[in-house]
């Protein structure tokens, strides 16, 4: 009996995967949507927490051009408002014993500077869901296949064209089209030597990749009002860097106010495995936590820990214009680290730009806007 072939193969069910996923099933129900978990959504999960839902650590939509766009596309596919207020807190730090507005790192910017960059912002995009609540809206919307603890090994490639996909190591599956939306460090592996350049399989394998580091905490009572970024990194230098969060609205509970706060840090994905790296650095946030709110600590009622690997790494692949790889015409790649926005919205448009390589909509050009660093060190020098 001959394969069934699906018209679009999506690798990764998380946003990027899922927005994918519901366009093209706009225009054909042969959609398959694989992921490697036993649940579809990816990164940007609920989490239950005794202050009400989370989203899976911090989550931040930087006011920019680019970030409209890409709600714009996100609201036309789901149908409904998402954009809500633009707001401006200007990031906080803590310094010479209080809180004052951050104004960059200057000459020392912490190896993961890319990582952090977005959250350095000041303005911010209010959204009336949350990220978590858009991956549920497009899991509930989409109406094609889905194959769960589905985890692609391998493309097979044959004439310049995936030619079947390799799912945990023993199935297959065939698909006129491939859309790849998982880290690009695991294309070295499923691309295999054969096919990529020995240059290309090597700087793929070889990059830094950062691995986030969250830490939520429900505090015992309220702490700030303050709704602003606070960038907090202590007053020597070390290899760890700094810690970015903030404080959620506090919330009336059955036991009394409480208030919940999320950070992150990053560190290289190689040093994730080294319990020592991973606690030196969640004792260091709530180090300084504890330096800027003395009070933050006492009684925690709830704490969790989150370790998100490969959160992304920079620009090691090049892809053909049409952001397909070069040589395998049939392989799309929307994974969100090649988009030069990183995050949600660098998910949102990559996405973006496979489906309209794909021949479904456009994408118009926004101009590059300077980081918030540089905005911060221009207007100091007026
Ligand atoms: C802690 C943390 C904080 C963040 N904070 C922010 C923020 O403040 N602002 C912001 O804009 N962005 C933030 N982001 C980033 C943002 O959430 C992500 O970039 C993006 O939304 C994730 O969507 P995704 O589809 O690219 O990846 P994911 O949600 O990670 O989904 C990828 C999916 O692909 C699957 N997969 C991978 N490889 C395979 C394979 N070979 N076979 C089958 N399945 C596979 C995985 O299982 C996963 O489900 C944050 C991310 C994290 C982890």
């Amino acid at each position: 009996m001959s394969q069934h072939i699906y018209d679009y193969a999506i690798v990764g069910s998380g946003l990027t995967g899922l927005i994918c996923a519901n366009r093209l099933a706009q225009e054909t129900k042969n959609v398959v949507l694989l992921d490697g978990l036993d649940h579809m959504g990816g990164i940007n999960r609920p989490i239950p927490f005794p202050t009400g839902t989370l989203n899976n650590g911090l989550r931040f939509v930087p006011e920019s051009a680019s970030s409209h766009q890409a709600l714009l596309f996100l609201e036309d596919l789901l149908g409904l408002k998402l954009i809500g207020e633009s707001l401006s807190h200007p990031p906080l730090t803590f310094e010479d014993g209080k809180l004052r507005e951050f104004v960059g790192f200057g000459d020392r910017p912490p190896a993961f500077y890319e990582q952090i960059r977005p959250l350095m912002s000041g303005q911010e995009i209010q959204t009336n869901l949350e990220p978590y609540q858009w991956t549920q809206l497009l899991q509930e919307k989409y109406q094609g296949v889905t194959m769960p603890r589905s985890f692609v090994t391998r493309f097979q490639i044959e004439d310049g064209k995936v030619h079947q996909l390799t799912i945990n190591g023993a199935k297959t599956i065939r698909a006129t089209n491939v859309i790849y939306t998982g880290h690009v460090k695991q294309l070295a592996t499923l691309l295999g030597r054969d096919f990529l350049a020995p240059r290309v399989h090597q700087k793929l394998s070889k990059n830094v990749y950062w691995t986030a580091l969250c830490l939520d905490l429900c505090h015992a009572k309220p702490i700030t009002d303050s709704a602003s970024i606070h960038i907090l990194n202590g007053t020597t230098q070390d290899e760890i860097g700094p810690c970015a969060g903030r404080f959620l609205p506090a919330v009336e509970t059955e036991k009394g106010p409480l208030q919940a706060s999320q950070w992150v840090t990053f560190i290289e994905e190689e040093v994730t495995e080294d319990s020592e790296v991973v606690g030196t650095a969640l004792k260091k946030i709530k180090r300084q936590i504890k330096r800027a709110y003395p009070e933050a600590l006492e009684g925690l009622v709830r704490e969790r820990i989150m370790v998100a690997p490969m959160i992304g790494g920079d620009g090691e692949l090049k892809l053909s214009g049409d952001q397909t790889i070069p040589g395998v015409e049939n392989l799309w790649i929307a994974s969100a680290a090649m988009s030069p926005e990183h995050g949600l919205v660098g998910s949102i448009q990559q996405a973006r730009l496979v489906l309209a390589a794909l021949g479904f909509g456009k994408m118009e050009s926004v101009a590059a806007e300077p980081s918030a660093e540089h905005q911060l060190e221009e207007g100091a020098s007026l």
